[in-house]
């Protein structure tokens, strides 16, 4: 099967669940644009975050590293490695910004997803064998069971139901497909400060993990400075 008929096969409506029966149609008729190698499922507008779209093109060389060293005391790339070590065969990483994760890992199809075509397009010019699809992190374009493994990294505490993505992840994964997943949680005086900047209201970790274990065995969980990060298996 080449990888159009098998990422065809993959993926569904995001309006009505239907099959896609062809290059980008559902079976009730709905389209969806291809621009760039970016497939567009996206529904409705869901905005994304204007801070981040300004850092964009320094996101994954400078943002993110000093970032992540200055919030959570570990280092991006050891971060990064430990979420990829789990990669399978297929992986979704939501939220996947330019896709440096992929840099980390191995997979033979590998799916990066964001709301933004700006961070999408950077991904596609730096990683072209990355699948990037544009879509609603709360309603995947994918069938049932369709990855091995997912990702999702400083993404999900954004969303105003973080809920709604952990149980899309958990029904795109295959029986026993693990998931990483980073939040940021209201841990310390750091997130204080960042929450406050982005304008989010953060959860705590007690709250992801409630809703992980509902669906997830929970195989890691620990947190680091403002985030917490979470290891699990659908079981
Ligand atoms: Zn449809």
């Amino acid at each position: 099967m080449s990888q159009d008929d098998e990422i065809i096969e993959m993926m569904r409506c995001p309006i009505d669940g239907t099959r896609i029966i062809t290059k980008w149609r559902c079976e009730n008729g709905h389209e969806f644009k291809e621009t760039y190698g970016i497939l567009d499922f996206l529904t409705e507008n869901v905005e994304s975050h204007e801070l981040l779209e300004r850092v964009a093109p320094i996101y994954e060389s400078l943002w993110a590293p000093l970032g992540l060293s200055l919030t959570a005391g570990t280092s991006y790339s050891s971060l990064m490695s430990s979420a990829a070590s789990s990669m399978g065969e297929r992986h979704l990483d939501v939220g996947t910004g330019t896709g440096k994760l992929f840099d980390y890992g191995k997979c033979r199809v590998c799916v990066g997803l964001d709301v933004s075509l700006r961070f999408l397009n950077y991904l596609k010019k730096k990683r072209p064998n990355v699948i990037a699809i544009r879509a609603d992190a709360k309603r995947l374009p994918f069938k049932d069971s369709s990855f091995d493994s997912a990702s999702s990294l400083f993404v999900i505490h954004m969303l105003d139901d973080p809920s709604l993505a952990i149980q899309e992840i958990h029904r795109v994964l295959k029986d026993k497909g693990r998931a990483v997943l980073t939040v940021m949680t209201d841990n310390n005086a750091i997130d204080k400060i960042l929450s406050r900047w982005w304008g989010l209201s953060l959860r705590s970790y007690d709250y992801y993990l409630g809703v992980l274990t509902r669906y997830f065995e929970v195989d890691k969980a620990r947190k680091m400075g403002a985030w917490s990060y979470f290891e699990v298996v659908k079981s």
